[in-house]
């Protein structure tokens, strides 16, 4: 008997029970007055513990909000510089080519990083109008060092900085004032665990003035513009917020302020590392170089003898669900997610299911993976 799924990927992450418990309530309308004061909340929420000046919440998921940040900044032959750690900045340079944005790609081998020399002096080679990055590619499990990068793009007067946080915001820092991000964006199901549905964008004073230079822009819905007078007061109209969800984060935004975004953080790293020493100590590896891990998933790299369609079947069957590898690496590693509202109760519980389901393929030492994490949380 199975009672219920642990979702380990890397997004949907595990939805509270107090957060599922805001998506079923009886929908209103998005004008009802305890709506807005909610809708006005998290907005103020978002913008305050992140240091933005605007911050936006829209219908879409994390794709989207990758839309929005470079359909506000860039437009027809500006240059960019992206930095690619895997296959989500990749996604970046289909997404700009469309737009006709020249693109500069550093690209660094799958589980390592660009040094932070080669990116500071592809800098000096051009103006760029943006440097994309990755805070941490869910694809390689690999973080950047957004704070260094965003301390020499804040060297180039009309350069912005551009943060892919879809799998790092809410648990790792990234705060734009202090980093010199100039727009962050992310989604609302990896680390608010939240359901899918929301995407998230913060914008500084310098993206916002990029925006005003840009004057019209060829995208409305997704349009700062459009969505600045909502996010200001929702009792306006642009598109119709996704009510429930908006209650979802706003229960998420509340766990995240008990907690504290500092030890949330802390969190992350501390049950990051425990988990990683436990699976290298029942013989996986991992593909991140071990100086530059994610402290919100890992990709798990299978040893010898482990066939993964297989593995990842029985797991599931033993009651937790994990993602398999994307583009280079399918078939040699699953993705483990740990990001969010977890605990220790479900981290032991995966870390359990995985002993039991590789002692199905090769001799372990059952109990070994566990007292790992505990030896070392
Ligand atoms: C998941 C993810 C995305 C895409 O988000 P969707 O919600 O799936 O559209 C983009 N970037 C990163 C780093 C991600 O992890």
């Amino acid at each position: 008997m199975i009672n219920s799924k642990l979702c380990m990927i890397p997004g949907p992450t595990p939805v509270a029970r107090s957060i599922q418990n805001q998506m079923g309530r009886e929908t209103i309308s998005f004008k009802d007055t305890n709506f807005v004061n909610d809708f006005i909340s998290v907005v103020n929420d978002l913008e305050v513990l992140w240091g933005a000046e605007q911050a936006f919440v829209i219908a879409g998921s994390g794709t989207l909000a990758m839309e929005m940040a470079i359909a506000n900044t860039l437009q027809d032959d500006d240059r960019c510089l992206v930095i690619s750690h895997g296959y989500f900045g990749d996604r970046f340079i289909d997404m700009l080519e469309r737009r006709h944005i020249h693109v500069d790609i550093l690209q660094s081998a799958w589980g390592d990083i660009v040094p932070l020399e080669t990116i500071s002096e592809q800098l000096k080679t051009n103006d760029y109008k943006a440097v994309i990055a990755t805070h941490i590619d869910t694809s390689t499990g690999v973080v950047a060092n957004i704070s260094k990068i965003g301390s020499f793009v804040a060297e180039h007067e009309n350069t912005l900085f551009i943060v892919d946080g879809v799998c790092s915001t809410a648990a790792v820092k990234e705060h734009l004032e202090s980093m010199k991000i100039d727009v962050l964006l992310s989604a609302s199901q990896k680390a608010f665990g939240v359901a899918p549905g929301l995407a998230l964008v913060w914008a500084s004073k310098k993206a916002l003035e990029r925006r005003k230079q840009l004057q019209n822009v060829r995208d409305s819905y997704i349009d700062f513009f459009k969505w600045q007078p909502i996010m200001d007061d929702p009792m306006k109209y642009w598109g119709t917020p996704p009510v429930n969800l908006i209650w979802a984060l706003k229960q998420s935004l509340t766990l995240i302020k008990e907690e504290g975004l500092e030890y949330r953080f802390q969190r992350h790293v501390k049950d990051a590392k425990a988990i990683q020493q436990a699976l290298q100590a029942i013989g996986f590896d991992i593909l991140a170089n071990e100086h530059h891990r994610a402290a919100t998933l890992t990709n798990v790299v299978y040893p010898e003898g482990v066939p993964d369609v297989e593995f990842r079947q029985e797991l599931a069957r033993q009651g937790v669900v994990v993602a398999g590898g994307i583009g280079q690496t399918a078939g040699k590693l699953f993705r483990l997610g740990h990001m969010g509202n977890i605990d220790t109760h479900i981290i032991t519980s995966t870390l359990n299911a995985i002993e039991r389901t590789l002692a199905q393929f090769i001799d372990i030492d059952y109990g070994v993976a566990v007292k790992t994490y505990m030896d070392n949380r």
